[in-house]
């Protein structure tokens, strides 16, 4: 399988609605390599999620994973879902930092949902059902926008926290989200 190059903010496939995977490729080699580009691309760059638009391909699939050492259970494992429907629960936005592989060297303060029900289905076709909470929730909610052709900057209530990661890393990253966020509206 193969890294692929990542399409930028400009590129159509970003601000164009994915379409749901059909049915008579669920499982199929097409769909299975696909699937195996988006993670070798995803881990290539180091990303923690990747959308199927984001290399141009207009199937409804995001791949996602955080392996972290340190925390719990070694971080986030690898999730493939595909055709998937993400409905938020209740509970008050958190804010917090995102970047995005297609829009490369910017942070900002997005606010976000603490959890979601995700369901859809796995590689193989089979269904998918299950809560995602804190930065899994936001992994999931990131991409599952990049699938309706919504990128993080559409998210932000303001610009204000915009900021350039070598900026962001000297003056930003150690601020609580919710201190920057609390800016009138
Ligand atoms: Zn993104």
């Amino acid at each position: 399988m193969a890294v692929l190059p990542i399409v930028r903010l400009g590129h159509p496939a970003l601000r164009t609605p994915a379409e749901p995977v059909p049915a008579d490729r669920l499982g199929g080699a097409e769909l299975r390599a696909l699937i195996a580009d988006m993670i070798d691309t995803m881990r290539g760059a180091e990303g923690v999620g990747l959308a199927a638009t984001q290399l141009g391909t207009g199937w409804q699939l995001f791949v996602y994973e955080a392996v972290d050492p340190e925390a719990p259970a070694g971080g986030i494992p690898l999730h493939v879902v595909v055709n998937p429907m993400v409905e938020p629960h209740a509970g008050e936005l958190l804010y917090d930092w995102e970047g995005c592989l297609s829009i490369p060297d910017l942070r900002g303060l997005v606010p976000r949902h603490p959890e979601v029900r995700v369901r859809g289905l796995d590689a193989a076709g089979e269904p998918l059902d299950y809560l995602a909470t804190g930065f899994e929730a936001r992994i999931v909610q990131h991409e599952f926008d990049h699938l309706n052709g919504v990128v993080f900057l559409d998210r932000m209530r303001d610009l204000h926290s915009l900021a350039f990661y070598e900026e962001w890393e000297s003056y930003l990253r150690e601020r609580q989200g919710a201190e920057l966020a609390s800016r009138p509206e």
